[in-house]
């Protein structure tokens, strides 16, 4: 056995060098080391310091970005907002000018549906006409029809008096919005009352023969103002008015 063969294999021996080299390595290391040690403790706490400025620099360059995109969106939200409530606004706006538009148009309807002029009453037969009979003037047209069958308003107006008179029997004034007055008589019933306020085909009483009377039927008079007993032909009042009574 010679020292040779005592000799470390080829790849050992190889091997053994790496740790060589590793130990020069560290020997440099530790030289670097005993030289970073050398300077004073400052330039090393410079160094940190540089690190931490660098390190707030850049967190203070998020922080503005991050500051702007937060200003921007809040702009933005904000001007949508105001677009919004502008928007809404203009919503308002236009629903309160399609409302009070509608509340006008249904007014000027209503208006319009107050003056209009409705029959007295459905049926019913001219039994009397309006001038002289018996002596004496008979002041309104009178209508046959069967007990109970319903006297309309004949337009807007407002009732003047209702009351039973010894010989027109139930009787109702209506002042319509014309000025001109419409006496119902010898009703069965009377359905409203003085101060009420009608519109046109609403039912105010029925046919009947109270007061001096011989049979069921509206007798009709017409005067052109209230309080004044001053009776005129209901049938041409009727005429000008579209309406031909029964
Ligand atoms: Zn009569």
């Amino acid at each position: 056995m010679s020292g040779r063969s005592a000799r470390l294999p080829r790849a050992l021996s190889s091997s053994f060098v790496l740790p060589t080299l590793a130990a020069a390595a560290l020997v440099v290391t530790a030289t670097g080391a005993s030289v970073a040690e050398s300077p004073p403790a400052l330039t090393l706490d410079f160094t940190k310091q540089e690190a931490a400025v660098a390190r707030s620099e850049e967190a203070a360059e998020e922080a503005t970005v991050s500051d702007l995109a937060t200003r921007r969106q809040a702009s933005a939200m904000q001007s949508a907002a105001l677009q919004g409530r502008a928007e809404s606004q203009l919503r308002a706006a236009r629903n309160a000018a399609r409302k009070a538009a509608a509340e006008k148009a249904a007014r000027a309807k209503a208006e319009q549906e107050g003056k209009r002029w409705v029959e007295a009453l459905r049926g019913g037969r001219l039994t009397s006409d309006f001038g002289p009979r018996w002596g004496r003037n008979h002041d309104g047209l009178d209508i046959g029809a069967p007990s109970g069958t319903p006297l309309y308003a004949m337009s807007r107006g407002t009732v003047v008096r209702s009351f039973l008179h010894p010989t027109f029997g139930n009787k109702i004034e209506i002042k319509y919005w014309d000025g001109s007055v419409s006496w119902y008589a010898h009703m069965s019933a009377r359905l409203v009352r003085a101060g009420d306020t009608v519109m046109p085909g609403d039912i105010v009483g029925r046919v009947g023969s109270t007061g001096n009377s011989t049979g069921p039927h509206l007798h009709l008079e017409i005067h052109p103002a209230a309080g004044v007993d001053n009776p005129m032909n209901p049938a041409s009042w009727l005429r000008s008015r579209g309406v031909m009574g029964a």
